[in-house]
């Protein structure tokens, strides 16, 4: 995680850092820090724990002068969050600054080295062995920034972004990465680096995403040179941004994460253009047509990802298995990585990752590609690691996800599925018509149910304050929806720290009906599907057992009303989308309970978005 955004230009730095640390600050919050290089080549290094709005009340008195500069926003890996361990870390002499998004895996070995060559370290991160490390090759060697770069990494395992200045050359930055992502923004006479191309979107469009194992070599009024680690020049592939700055703020909604809950009408209607029919049964996916065979003579798919993401494979699987008729196994991407799988030339591996750079689902993706899988991937980020690792694959087109717990990623990965399902199973034939007919007609209504299910907020908000001072919750669900039972947990715990189960409603006598009492609610998710009867037992036995029950049910569902404590009711949908509608209540009381609870919604505590390391 981290978020580490460079300047290099004609204008005052500063600025363009903090600015840009703001937009990265979903990928961690521990502590932040500036290095900016001044006129007269001195470094100025301020850094603090805590974020970056700390970081800027910290400066609000110090010499911010400068045009050349690196930033950082940490996610702590390795030495507690505080002000020492906080990025950048600047070498012995004081000449090298350095940020880095990653974890040095062998941090020791080099640690012990330089500890015998006289090396002495301040703090207790990996990244300080690097920036020393850096300049002991520069010493011993004599050379220059790039070439100590370049060797220092040599010597590196693990993974990195970077971005390193030298008052010793006063006009050049250097970044590199491998494992974590970094992006490099050209303007006119100025140069931008960052994690994601947010810092970067209102200065330049033109951008080029660093690949695995380049150095990239920016110097002022040079043109940008990227070189391999064998110091061979790389081809430098200009992409153009498709991204707006109004994408990236809060549009008039006290957090990023209420905004994104009720975005979704407009971000699943952008997950389903050209892709649904206005009218008829027809899907189409371009990752599916261009990889017709591939699909048709799978013999089963393999889903890896991590958090939300798994979630919503657990609810493609069902998608994939009843539409297509291919058996589905749904694996965390940290457990499939380490679990020697087998896989054949047969299998399609599906990766899904909202931010398209989860370290654990890249690695799962090259050994899948090593095992000659063929690799689909859904993600959200455009250009990121994974959709260029992979295959083939699916946007799900929702636009930036700034809340750290995800809201519209789940119901665009959902629909991505959906529409996945469909595809495969039109080309194999394994749908009938009528099923092919409702389930596009759900597609095409999910916009609107959402924004039906929405209503709910001011009920929900109300709701909320009951739950306030709880300290568990149960949540259920059967069938499609009972993964939507392990996301609302996921969502209340992410946010609100109140410990959250979820569970299949029926594997509830089998162990957790034993927590139930009158202090232990739980949220029974029963629409009314095929599962409607068994569900209503289940309610009957929690409630049976002094439980309260707070209930999703399909508008107009007297039964529930009568034995449930309160019912949240959504319109009715097809069963295999109702995950997608249930999720609105879900998101929404998550959002309300951490609010009366004073937390920090966009920023929870200990996590971060986009999970680039281990
Ligand atoms: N390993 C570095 C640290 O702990 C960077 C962490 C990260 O990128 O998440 O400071």
């Amino acid at each position: 995680m981290c978020g580490i955004v460079g300047y290099i230009g004609g204008r005052p730095a500063y600025e363009i850092l903090i600015k840009g640390l703001h937009r990265l600050e979903y990928r961690g919050y521990d502590s932040a820090g500036v290095a900016l290089m001044g006129e007269g080549s001195e470094l100025n290094v301020y850094k603090t724990r805590g974020k970056v709005s700390d970081l800027e009340r910290f400066c609000s008195s110090k010499d911010i002068s400068g045009t050349i500069g690196i930033a950082h926003t940490r996610w702590a890996t390795h030495g507690e969050p505080n002000d020492v361990n906080a990025h950048p870390h600047v070498s012995r002499s004081g000449n090298i600054a350095l940020v880095h998004n990653g974890t040095i895996e062998n941090y020791h070995v080099l640690k012990e080295a330089l500890e015998i060559e006289g090396c002495k370290f301040h703090s207790d991160t990996d990244t300080e062995v690097l920036v020393q490390l850096i300049e002991y090759v520069k010493e011993k060697n004599k050379c220059s920034l790039i070439d100590a770069v370049r060797g220092a990494l040599k010597e590196v395992v693990g993974a990195y972004a970077i971005g390193v200045v030298d008052t010793t050359e006063p006009d050049t930055m250097i970044c590199a990465r491998k494992s974590s992502p970094l992006v490099i923004g050209i303007g006119e006479n100025e140069t931008f680096i960052a994690s994601d191309a947010t810092p970067i979107i209102e200065y330049t469009d033109q951008v080029v995403y660093l690949n695995d194992d380049e150095i990239a070599i920016i110097q002022r009024g040079q043109p940008l040179q990227i070189v391999d680690s064998d110091n061979l020049p790389a081809a430098i592939d200009i992409k153009t941004l498709r991204l707006s700055v109004s994408q990236l703020e809060k549009g008039g909604y006290p957090h990023f994460m209420l905004k994104e809950i009720f975005e979704q009408p407009r971000t699943i209607q952008d997950c389903i253009r050209g892709r649904v029919a206005s009218s008829g049964d027809e899907v189409s996916l371009s990752g599916v047509t261009e990889n017709k065979e591939r699909f048709i003579n799978a013999n089963r798919i393999v889903i890896v990802a991590c958090g939300t993401s798994w979630h919503a494979g657990l609810i493609g699987k069902r998608l994939l298995q009843e539409i297509a008729r291919i058996p589905v196994e749904v694996e965390y991407a940290s457990e499939f990585r380490y679990s020697n799988p087998i896989l054949t030339s047969n299998d399609i591996v599906i990766a899904i990752s909202q931010s398209g750079e989860t370290a654990d689902t890249l690695a799962a993706i090259q050994m899948a590609k090593k095992c000659g899988a063929f690799v689909y991937g859904i993600c959200n980020v455009v250009g990121s690691s994974i959709a260029r690792a992979t295959d083939s694959g699916t946007y799900i087109h929702v636009g930036p996800e700034i809340g750290v717990a995800s809201t519209k990623a789940f119901t665009g990965q959902v629909t991505v599925l959906a529409m996945l399902a469909m595809a495969v199973g039109t080309l194999k034939n394994t749908v009938s018509k009528e099923t092919r007919f409702a389930v596009a007609k759900a597609l095409r209504s999910l916009p609107s149910l959402i924004k039906q299910a929405l209503r709910l907020n001011d009920r929900i908000e109300k709701l909320s304050s009951t739950y306030t001072y709880v300290h568990n919750f149960l949540y259920l669900g059967r069938g499609y929806n009972y993964p939507s039972a392990l996301e609302g947990a996921l969502k209340l715990k992410e946010i609100s720290y109140i410990h959250a189960e979820g569970y299949p409603a029926a594997e509830m006598k089998h162990g957790p009906i034993a927590l139930i009492d009158h202090e232990l609610p739980t949220v029974v998710i029963a629409p009314d599907d095929e599962m409607h009867e068994k569900i209503i037992s289940n309610i009957q036995q929690v409630k049976a057992r002094g439980g309260s029950v707070i209930a999703i049910v399909t508008k107009g569902d007297t039964t529930i009303k009568e034995i449930a404590d309160h019912v949240l009711e959504i319109p009715m949908v097809p069963e295999c989308m109702s995950p997608v509608i249930v999720s609105i209540p879900l998101q929404l009381l998550a959002y309300h309970i951490a609010i009366k609870k004073g937390c920090n919604v966009d920023m929870p505590r200990n996590l971060a978005k986009s999970v680039t390391v281990e």
